[in-house]
């Protein structure tokens, strides 16, 4: 396991640029004493001493020469976000007075923090664990309003909640287990009855209701993408900016003027979607469109879904069904848009369309059936299963693969339950130890380094 150091860090934890403030942090043992050398109170209190929290006063270089007029927050240990004493040195947004503050912090005893070592510190120090901390990142990142409430329910403990319950319940049938190997002979009531097997079955149950939320939680992280594919001039382009809410694609009625991949980003049920409207798949007639028929089929290859676009004025010509067919190799799911419903109604689809979602009547043009097509998308992506993001989701990958194996271990000892509860033993204890690994108890270093250095520098 890491140990907990015992230097001090510091770095600039808000963005570069121009700003109202910008803040200089500073975490660790030392943290109020270099702040104490740099800084002058304007009622001269003494930072180090006086138990008051925000001092307004003035950082000073060397010689005495003043750098920027600053509030100081001093958090005492442990009361703080590492656990450490942390001040925060409020100066002036810009890139002149936040680099000069850091340098006089460095140079007196601080040294550079690495990106997340002050929530790697919470971490060690047992202020949050590593479900908190890794949605501590996520928070910060959310696109979507779903996203951040899914990372500010996990930041604030409930997923950890959930799997500390789950650990609680599978150690109490580890100690029977253990207590049946060590007394085989003895008068004990007996320990691996019915009802512990019924415990471990629900608790099965509930480590599958979580990993359950696996996809839901990377989607609202991650986002998805929705390739747009049609043949020339069925309105794909009209449907991309529909769904976009604005212009930013090129309409022309001119077949073959969406040359490049546009794409923008759109929000369904709280997910993150890149919407990416092709060139469309069709003959190659120069350089420039051969080059967009092969990032379009790059990007259709990619996507999540794949929205056909079919004229409801002519949903079947030779172009439609072989575009069909190409589509079905590519082995996405795929959702029709029969697009223009608000001039020809009632288009009957060929067979070569079967098989595919929808279809569902829309009109690019006055904004009919969007709203259904959009929630058919989302229906798509998310699946049946509805999770509430506050709820808590796992999102990451690390996590959804330690607990299937939990929940696999889990398994096993339910299969076996009448055998030799040494055998019990085993599966038991690796369950323990997968959920371990998502909660930061038992996961290997390597992991741990990887997962703290895709913070940003500061947090
Ligand atoms: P793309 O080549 O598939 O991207 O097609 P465009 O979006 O450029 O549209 C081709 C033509 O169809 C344009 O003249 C659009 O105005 C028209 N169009 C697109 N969607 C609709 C619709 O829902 N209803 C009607 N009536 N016309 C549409």
């Amino acid at each position: 396991m890491i140990q907990s150091p015992e230097d001090t860090i510091a770095a600039v934890s808000t963005p570069p640029g121009e700003g109202g403030i910008g803040i200089v942090r500073l975490s660790g043992p030392d943290a109020v004493a270099v702040a104490a050398r740099i800084f002058v109170s304007s009622t001269r209190r003494d930072v180090a001493r006086d138990s008051r929290r925000v001092f307004h006063g003035h950082i000073r270089d060397a010689q005495g020469g003043m750098i920027d007029e600053v509030l100081l927050h001093v958090m005492r240990a442990p009361h703080s976000y590492t656990r450490e004493d942390v001040v925060e040195i409020n100066c002036h947004g810009g890139a002149g007075p936040v680099a000069a503050v850091l340098n006089e912090v460095l140079r007196h005893g601080a040294r550079l923090a690495q990106p997340g070592e002050f929530t790697l510190r919470a971490f060690l120090n047992g202020r949050i664990d590593l479900v908190q901390a890794e949605a501590v990142a996520d928070h910060i990142r959310a696109r979507t309003n779903a996203g951040l409430r899914a990372a500010a329910a996990a930041a604030s403990g409930a997923v950890s909640k959930e799997l500390h319950a789950m650990a609680a319940e599978l150690a109490d049938a580890l100690a029977r287990v253990e207590a049946s190997v060590d007394f085989p002979d003895d008068d004990l009531p007996e320990l691996l009855d019915e009802s512990l097997r019924q415990r471990l079955e629900n608790t099965r149950a509930r480590m599958q209701a979580l990993l359950d939320t696996a996809e839901a939680g990377r989607l609202y992280r991650e986002g998805a993408s929705i390739a747009i594919a049609g043949r020339p001039n069925v309105g794909k382009s009209s449907l991309f900016n529909a769904l976009l809410r604005d212009a930013r694609a090129i309409v022309s009625a001119q077949p073959g003027t969406t040359r490049d991949r546009i794409e923008e980003t759109i929000t369904l049920s709280g997910v993150p979607v890149r919407l990416v409207d092709t060139a469309g798949l069709r003959q190659a007639n120069d350089e420039v469109e051969r080059i967009g028929v092969s990032i379009a089929r790059e990007a259709m290859q990619a996507a999540d879904i794949i929205l056909f676009v079919v004229d409801a004025t002519s949903p079947a010509t030779n172009a439609d069904v072989a575009l069909a067919e190409e589509l079905r190799g590519l082995d996405r799911p795929v959702w029709i848009a029969l697009n223009k419903t608000d001039i020809a109604r009632g288009a009957a689809l060929p067979p070569a369309f079967q098989g595919f979602h929808g279809p569902t009547p829309v009109s690019a043009l006055t904004g009919e059936g969007l709203e259904s097509l959009e929630k058919g998308l989302a229906g798509l992506l998310l699946g049946d299963a509805h999770v509430a993001p506050e709820q808590g989701l796992i999102s990451r990958a690390h996590q959804r693969d330690s607990l299937h194996r939990a929940v696999e271990a889990v398994e096993r000892t339910l299969a076996r339950f009448g055998d030799s509860p040494e055998l019990l033993g085993i599966d038991l204890r690796d369950a323990i130890q997968a959920i371990g690994e998502i909660t930061g108890e038992t996961t290997p270093d390597d992991l741990l380094a990887r997962i703290f250095s895709t913070f940003c520098i500061g947090k």
